[in-house]
């Protein structure tokens, strides 16, 4: 028997929800369907769950197989939806993720709509949405209501619910050579895309029932990505929800070693979560490990340091000690005294000089990078003497202290380059 309705399930290490999505299809008032699971290469935890209903001869199962270097290159779902499409069947065409659950009669409604209108060729109905914190405790509900016939979609439908005809699908890839548009530009809101291209051909036509559920957790890809800027400064300490922490040196990710986080003084606090793509798109560095003490050219920057038997106080960057002229000098940059790293007189004495750190004046020419400025309620970070301007958003997206920054005069700020912006950008396209 030929299936009516082809669901398209992209899964992505969700193994606390994709067994849930994948019942809420079994559990349809509506039989004729086949469901297509396209992972993206999850860890074993998910992909076990999802092996657990392959028997089943109405459910497919895909693995990308992708290497996690290439997983920023297109916007994943987008891509394992354009795998997905050619391989089904169906009529009719819906979307599932792996965070999301269909309502019993989803299918049976939407197809009825569809089946009995010949004119109308997507449909929309409402979303109940679950904000979950890390407990999987509901911490807000809300519902994405219908707004009628829409011509323009965007920011009002999630994919998940949608369902449109095979017959607008071929309209479209005729049209644009592909389904979906999987430019990873347009990632936090890659439904938008194909709305785009959906409604050049026909509206979304409502209908007002809720019909499945969202499920938001602080891992979603949109919580993590909000406010990121496109590049991440040198000195963020990182780590993805599937991943350990790095620290993001010379445009690198090295791992650190739990076993010298604690001894370089870094800050659990300070490590930033994003989305896995994101911090797969950086190269892979050297490790940060019990080496670096021993060879300085490992050494990672934005690192104060102190030798037993040196009174001095460095900071540590681009292969050079910056000797910390004295106590106003580490106060005005708000340096930590206990954040000092100790190191032995054997690899403090092995590294080149660099310029002084010096007291804030108007004489100042040198700045240590990863210090959070504020003037005249504008921010900027220094990195390689440049003043970059940062969004307030973007400083706490990456946990600086805009609560306490160094505040510098406009003076001091013409005084030095400035550097490319850190921005939080949404992509958008109309
Ligand atoms: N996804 C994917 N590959 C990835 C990351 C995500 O296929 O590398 C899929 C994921 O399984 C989900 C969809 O993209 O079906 C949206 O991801 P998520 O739920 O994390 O984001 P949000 O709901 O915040 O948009
Ligand atoms: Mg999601």
């Amino acid at each position: 028997m030929i299936p009516i309705v082809s669901v398209i399930l992209t899964s992505y290490n969700k193994p606390k929800t994709i067994g849930n999505a994948i019942e809420s299809v079994l559990n349809q008032t509506f039989g004729n369907w086949e469901l297509f699971i396209m992972d993206d290469h999850s860890q074993k935890e998910t992909v076990e769950i999802i092996k657990r209903y392959i028997n089943d001869p109405r459910i497919h199962y895909f693995n990308s197989y992708i290497q996690d270097s290439e997983r920023y290159k297109t916007t994943r779902y987008a891509t394992l939806i354009n795998e997905a499409i050619p391989k089904t069947k169906g009529k009719y065409i819906t979307y599932l993720t792996d965070d999301n659950i269909f309502l019993p009669e989803r299918l049976e409604t939407m197809a009825r709509v569809l089946n009995q209108n010949p004119d109308i060729e997507i449909v929309y109905s409402q979303q109940l949405v679950k904000t979950i914190d890390e407990n999987g405790k509901v911490e807000r509900e809300k519902i994405r209501k219908t707004y009628g016939v829409l011509k323009n979609p965007i920011g009002l439908v999630d994919h998940c619910s949608i369902m449109h005809t095979r017959s607008i699908a071929d309209k479209i890839y005729k049209e644009y050579g592909s389904y979906w548009e999987d430019d990873p530009a347009y990632w936090f809101n890659g439904d938008a895309a194909f709305w785009t291209r959906l409604t050049n051909f026909k509206p979304f036509y409502p209908i007002p029932k809720t019909l499945d559920i969202a499920l938001k957790d602080a891992q979603s890809f949109q919580r993590l990505y909000h406010h990121l800027p496109k590049n991440i400064p040198n000195g963020t300490l990182v780590r993805s929800p599937s991943s350990d922490t790095y620290i993001i040196d010379n445009q690198e990710r090295r791992k650190i070693d739990p076993e010298v986080f604690g001894k370089l003084k870094y800050d659990v606090d300070k490590i930033v979560t994003i989305p896995d793509p994101f911090l797969f798109k950086y190269k892979e560095g050297v490790s940060v490990d019990n080496q670096v003490f021993f060879d300085y050219s490992l050494f990672p920057d934005q690192r104060l340091i102190i030798s037993p038997n040196n009174p001095a106080v460095f900071y540590f960057q681009n292969g050079k000690k910056h000797h910390v002229k004295n106590e106003k000098a580490f106060s005005d940059f708000k340096f930590q005294w206990d954040k000092i790293v100790i190191v032995s007189d054997n690899l403090l004495n092995q590294i080149p000089s660099g310029n002084f750190i010096e007291e804030l004046s108007m004489n100042i020419t040198f700045l240590p990078d990863g210090v959070l400025f504020n003037c005249d309620n504008n921010f900027y970070i220094s990195l390689n003497n440049h003043l970059h301007p940062i969004e307030k958003r973007v400083a706490t997206k990456l946990n600086l202290p805009v609560a306490n920054p160094v505040r510098i005069n406009r003076n001091i700020v013409a005084k030095f380059k400035q550097g490319e912006p850190f921005k939080w950008q949404i992509p958008f396209i109309n």
